[in-house]
């Protein structure tokens, strides 16, 4: 008896064999039957000669009416002209080789299977020289296979038809019994589940329609189990090693932090407080994803972890992904801590601690100071870029890590914290994310974290209004939209101007339309037209560093009325002051990434505005997607659109749509309570098996759907 791991060889024949792994790239018993029809057919309707399209490769069941064999003009030999029928319509069949071979056989009244290439000739759709297989020439068995009440059709390769693929599953089949199920008998059981030797017989020769979809949701939970293995393996091999416990302690910093907050913290803020608290008292690591709306107060329950650690004698870190972002969170650390992040300072609050800053743009005696209050535990809290766990920056005993926005911050980097602490120790850690994602993408993209969120805005946020400026149609309105600017900016308030490009490199136009606008162009347009009155200032990644920064902090201080810039500003810019965003060509930009971009206004008191220019047209499909973003302000639930309108495909990789990938059916959106359920049997599974040793057959469904290679490409998107 084989298995599915055993080499086709030794079942179909080295000659299928070879086809199979050249044609197809699959060489072992379990390849093939992971190989699952595109689709099926009833009976003589494989693809409806009706709905045939020039250059499809097609597979047809059909009759010959009639073959006409005549010599060529032009030169030497015969052409075999054959009309067939699927009872409906008639294709043209054209052989210029071998035609009196081909003339015997294909007599009138034959039926058989065509497969080829659709082509026209004369405004006529043909197959040339297509393949063929008629009826009678099949062995019963095949005939079976073919003519079955359900057909399926195999995702096929050129010189490598699906009823070649079928014949080699249907002989393997006779072959095979899997009886080495990887799935533990009670999950199944308790799920309902077919077993995988039911499964696989069903996917491929289905007794009838409602056996497909049993089989499927068997082979879907495969592959959930397979992704979910793979994180709850990582998760625990990052739990499972010693961290620093830091138990909250009465009369510490954290406390005095809380007694001085000026506002009561939200629900959500108190209980993702509890729960981290609850985290960093263990001697195991924390590893939690904090997802927020942006302005959901993400920074405040950060700080409360890091008091906490610091209570213990520890240090916490703070990661951001640029300079700007670093310095940034550095002065909203300090301002929230008020007198209790100055010590050493004169009017310090008793048991203060310090922030430290640490960029590249600071002066080497700014520098040396941070570092060595970093060294030296002199500072609580240590702020800088994603370089600060690179580096060869020493801490005297590091706690806990805080690494903000998520999305450009991979897993290679989060396992290189891991071994910062002190004393072969790994650090807690809490990712945040403002980008708002769909449960499952979380679960898949962020499998191996905790996962809490932060649903709620405090009390007394502006809401921000949204409205689509039809630039091509209404022209009048973009007008009123630099006026409008010139109105905030009167009354004391201060603007964004987002563009899709820098403008200092060729414009990439891609073949199609205009490049878009230009951050560069933009500002020199706005200071020499409707905004000439105003103070404008320009800030893109290619800026140096200090320059950067000098921009930013002249913006937050008031002393530049409009930024034209970059999606530099898309994550965790916070000028409470700025109540505008103009976003130009705004089709551009996916949609939780406007919503990301429109979170930079509203942020005081004062209702936000945020107006989306494009020059695309009413009824068109970009216009559909501005009129989501106008609609709501859920960043979940434009996410779930993002997803939905973006495809699955692109979220997992590339690498799905290869057909060495095992994800094939599972869908991140329609399957969300399959992959909760699977992440959390798998958990259990890991919990007690920690290598899978005991459980051989599902160490192999990971390696075997989750090429080794391309695990990482879950992280990695
Ligand atoms: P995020 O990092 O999630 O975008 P922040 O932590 O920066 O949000 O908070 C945004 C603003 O809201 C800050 O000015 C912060 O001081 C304030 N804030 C945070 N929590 C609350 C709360 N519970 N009540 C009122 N204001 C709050
Ligand atoms: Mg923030």
């Amino acid at each position: 008896m084989a298995t599915l791991r055993d080499d086709l060889k030794s079942l179909i024949g080295t000659r299928s064999a070879n086809l199979l792994a050249n044609k197809m790239e699959i060489t072992t018993v379990g390849e093939l039957l992971r190989h699952y029809p595109r689709r099926y057919s009833d009976r003589g309707a494989l693809t409806e000669i009706a709905g045939l399209e020039q250059g499809e490769h097609v597979t047809v069941m059909a009759r010959v009416v009639n073959a006409n064999l005549r010599r060529m003009r032009s030169r030497k030999g015969s052409i075999l002209e054959v009309t067939i029928t699927d009872g409906t319509k008639q294709l043209r069949l054209a052989f210029f080789n071998k035609a009196q071979f081909h003339a015997q056989r294909l007599k009138p009244g034959k039926t058989g299977l065509f497969a080829g290439k659709v082509s026209e000739y004369r405004r006529v759709l043909q197959l040339a020289h297509p393949e063929y297989e008629l009826l009678d020439d099949m062995s019963a068995s095949s005939v079976d296979d073919f003519v079955g009440e359900i057909i399926p059709v195999y995702p096929a390769a050129e010189g490598m038809q699906s009823w070649v693929i079928a014949r080699c599953v249907r002989q393997v089949l006779d072959m095979v019994e899997i009886d080495d199920d990887p799935m533990p008998p009670e999950l199944l059981a308790a799920r309902g589940l077919a077993s995988l030797d039911t499964a696989l017989r069903m996917i491929h020769r289905p007794p009838n329609l409602e056996s497909i979809d049993v089989a499927k949701e068997r082979l879907k939970w495969d592959e959930a189990m397979a992704i979910q293995l793979i994180f709850a393996e990582r998760r625990m091999s990052a739990v499972s090693r010693p961290a620093p416990a830091c138990p909250p302690v009465s009369g510490g910093l954290r406390e005095a932090f809380d007694e001085r907050l000026p506002f009561a913290l939200t629900d959500g803020q108190r209980e993702v407080g509890a729960d981290i608290a609850a985290d960093l008292a263990k001697d195991h690591p924390m590893n939690r994803l904090l997802q927020g709306e942006v302005g959901s107060g993400k920074t405040v329950v950060a700080l409360r972890a890091m008091a906490q650690v610091i209570d213990a004698g520890k240090q916490a870190a703070m990661l951001a992904p640029t300079e700007v972002l670093a310095a940034q969170h550095a002065r909203s650390l300090r301002d929230l801590l008020g007198d209790l992040g100055c010590a050493g300072e004169l009017g310090a609050a008793e048991g203060a601690t310090r922030v430290a800053l640490l960029t590249g743009s600071m002066s080497a005696k700014q520098r040396r100071q941070a570092l060595l209050d970093t060294a030296s535990g002199a500072a609580g809290i240590v702020v800088g870029t994603h370089a600060l766990i690179q580096d060869t920056v020493s801490f005297a005993d590091l706690g806990l890590v805080v690494v903000d926005e998520q999305h450009r911050f991979g897993v290679e980097q989060r396992d290189a914290l891991r071994s910062r602490g002190a004393d072969f120790t790994s650090p807690h850690v809490l990712v945040m994310t403002a980008t708002p994602i769909p449960r499952t993408v979380a679960m898949t993209v962020y499998g191996d974290l905790e996962i809490s969120a932060l649903r709620e805005l405090p009390a007394g946020r502006s809401p921000i209004k949204t409205s689509v400026v039809p630039a091509a149609e209404k022209p009048t309105w973009l007008d009123r939209t630099w006026e409008r600017i010139v109105e905030e900016v009167r009354k004391g308030h201060q603007a964004y101007v987002v563009c899709p490009r820098i403008g200092d490199e060729p414009p990439a136009t891609n073949g199609e339309g205009r490049p878009a606008i230009s951050v560069l162009d933009m500002a020199a347009e706005l200071e020499n037209g409707p905004l000439s009155e105003l103070r404008i200032g320009v800030l893109h990644g290619k800026l140096a560093a200090d320059e950067k920064d000098a921009v930013m902090r002249a913006f937050a201080a008031g002393k530049i009325d409009v930024l034209v810039a970059t999606t530099v500003i898309e994550v965790g810019v916070n000028v409470p002051n700025a109540t505008a965003m103009v976003i130009m060509d705004a089709e551009r930009f996916g949609l939780s990434q406007l919503h990301q971009l429109r979170g930079r206004v509203g942020r005081g008191d004062v209702p936000g505005l945020c107006l989306l220019v494009t020059e695309t047209l009413e009824g068109t499909a970009a216009r559909e997607r501005l009129a989501a973003v106008e609609s709501t302000l859920d960043g979940f639930e434009l996410s779930r659109k993002d997803l939905e309108l973006r495809r699955e495909g692109d979220i997992l990789g590339a690498a799905q749509s290869g057909s060495r990938s095992g994800l094939k059916l599972l869908s991140l959106l329609a399957d969300e309570d399959m992959i909760a359920d699977a992440r959390e049997a798998a958990l259990r599974i890991v919990a007690d098996d920690p290598s899978l040793g005991r459980h051989l057959g599902l160490a192999h469904l990971v390696t075997d759907l989750i090429d080794p290679d391309r695990a990482d490409y879950l992280e990695k998107t």
